[in-house]
């Protein structure tokens, strides 16, 4: 991989890297060393050996320091520089001829618009313009007129100019080079949080929202079949849940944003007008960002977030990864609901609306944990409608779904919170009583009696769990206490052994 230079940044390359780039130095050294034995007033061997020595040697400098980890900015200039003497012994010798090999001295200038940071590329015009303008002071006329000093003049500024075009263009190249590979950093960031958002979607979206643009809060607003806007997700702004669902004023930013589906950020929403509802919960933020949601391109909801330092603009790299994010929101949320509605489904009986044999099993476990840990009392209960097959064949199959339904509704309602009642037949139930002793289980499975509707009867079987008894073997023992209480004449409930 090519190694990036931003000016001003120490380069780090790998050494062949490094030996690449600096090679052309040791070649137009070489070039400018086999000029200059050959031609009119050719020079001796001896004449120039030094500076060659001394370039080679700095060329093995910088290669050792690249060898050794990253060669410092200033070390990886020194052949560019160093260069300038071949050039000038070169072009002038010992004897002080011009060869016209000063032009040599363009390299550099070249070489630090590619590579250099923008003192390196004005270090290499004054080092060029050194060059030029040396022979004129220390060797003079007839080779080197003073005369001469505007085609000097002419040639710096050229180079100059040139240099300096091309490192802005090199600039902008690595630039845009960099961006392009922060984006694929972001797009990878948010693909592989976004393929871990499994539950509570909307939470996980703001979750991910902060995780991935440095924010401090976030917070996901739909718009309700009544037009009414909720916070339907938050992360790190736990005081947004219990706010009331909200009319959205359309001169609002929030209005704005859901009407016309582009994004509204404000650097310091302290100092912005448009701001309209001040939430007490905004004191902590500066700048913040009304994304859209969208689905099917329309927006149904907002991905609000909040930066406590105050971003610059919109284009700033933290706001522009919540656009990625966002973009698949609306597919995200859409598929956590349905995750939501399966999970639901799956622990869900059909007929009537109770948890299912799936959802008991947890809660059993669950309980029975609890129970061995705190060795509070736990019982369960069997219950079982009377007749509900004469009563089938009586009044019809849908008037039976209606009596199950019904059933299950008056009973769920009469009791606590921590209870819980599964249909887990077809006209079987059971209940699941923490912290109850067979007494008070007994008191409450009186009461649902009672509540069974249309004149029916139901007959119930109790059981306190015994410590560290299997589940298998309480729900066992519940079975046969409501067989005994059918065989007992129905319309009553027996306590198992
Ligand atoms: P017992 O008093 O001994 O419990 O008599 P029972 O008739 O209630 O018991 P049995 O096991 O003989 O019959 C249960 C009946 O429940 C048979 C079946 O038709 C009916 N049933 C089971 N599931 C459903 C259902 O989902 N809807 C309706 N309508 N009836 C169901
Ligand atoms: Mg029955
Ligand atoms: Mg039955």
């Amino acid at each position: 991989m090519e190694e990036t230079l931003l000016p001003g940044r120490p380069l780090s390359a790998s050494p062949r890297v490094v030996l690449r780039r600096i090679l052309p130095f040791v070649v137009a050294s070489l070039v400018a060393f086999a000029l200059a034995l050959v031609g009119p007033g050719r020079m001796s061997f001896g004449d120039l050996a030094p500076a060659i020595a001394l370039e080679f040697a700095l060329v093995a400098v910088v290669f050792l320091f690249s060898l050794a980890g990253s060669a410092p900015s200033w070390v990886q200039a020194a052949p560019a520089l160093g260069y300038y003497f071949v050039v000038y012994l070169a072009d002038t010798g010992s004897t002080g001829p011009r060869r016209g090999l000063a032009v040599l001295g363009v390299l550099p200038v070249i070489w630090f618009a590619l590579y250099g940071t923008r003192a390196q590329l004005w270090a290499g015009v004054a080092g060029l313009a050194a060059v030029l303008i040396a022979p004129m002071v220390f060797i003079g006329p007839p080779n080197y007129e003073i005369e001469d000093w505007h085609r000097v003049g002419t040639a710096v500024a050229v180079a100059g100019l040139i240099g300096y075009v091309v490192q802005r263009l090199v600039e902008r190249l690595r630039e845009g080079q960099q961006h392009e590979r922060e984006l694929l950093a972001d797009v990878r960031i948010v693909a592989a949080a976004q393929r871990d958002i499994s539950s509570d979607a909307r939470g996980r979206v703001c979750e991910v929202a902060c995780e991935v643009s440095g924010a401090r809060s976030a917070a996901v607003a739909e718009v309700g079949d009544d037009g009414l806007l909720r916070i339907t997700g938050e992360f790190g702004l736990p005081e947004l849940r219990d706010l009331p669902a909200m009319p959205i004023d359309p001169a609002s930013i929030t209005g704005e944003v859901l009407a016309s589906g582009t994004r509204h950020f404000v650097p310091d929403h302290r100092v912005e007008d448009q701001v309209k509802t001040r939430l007490p919960v905004m004191d902590a933020v500066r700048s913040i960002l009304w994304e859209p949601i969208l689905r099917e391109g329309r927006a149904v909801g907002l991905l609000l977030v909040g930066w406590e330092q105050q971003l610059s603009s919109v284009a700033d790299r933290k706001v522009e990864i919540i656009g990625l994010l966002a973009a698949d929101a609306g597919g995200i949320l859409e598929r956590g609901d349905l995750l939501d509605r399966l999970e639901h489904q799956s622990h869900t009986d059909a007929l009537t609306g109770l948890p299912n044999r799936r959802a008991w099993d947890a809660f059993i476990e669950r309980e029975c944990a609890v129970a061995d840990r705190t060795g509070a009392p736990l019982c369960v209960a069997m219950i079982d409608l009377d007749h509900f097959k004469a009563f089938n064949d009586a009044r019809g199959h849908q008037a039976g779904d209606e009596l199950l339904q019904r059933a299950a509704e008056s009973w769920a309602s009469a009791l606590r919170s921590i209870d819980l009642l599964a249909r887990i037949g077809g006209e079987e139930f059971v209940v699941g009583l923490p912290g109850c002793d067979p007494e008070g289980a007994l008191g409450i499975i009186e009461r649902l009696r009672a509540l069974t509707p249309d004149g029916q009867t139901c007959s119930a079987g109790i059981a306190l769990r015994a410590k560290d008894e299997p589940i298998a073997e309480l729900l066992g023992r519940a079975d046969d206490a409501l067989y005994t209480a059918k065989d007992d004449g129905r319309a009553c409930a027996r306590i198992a052994a």
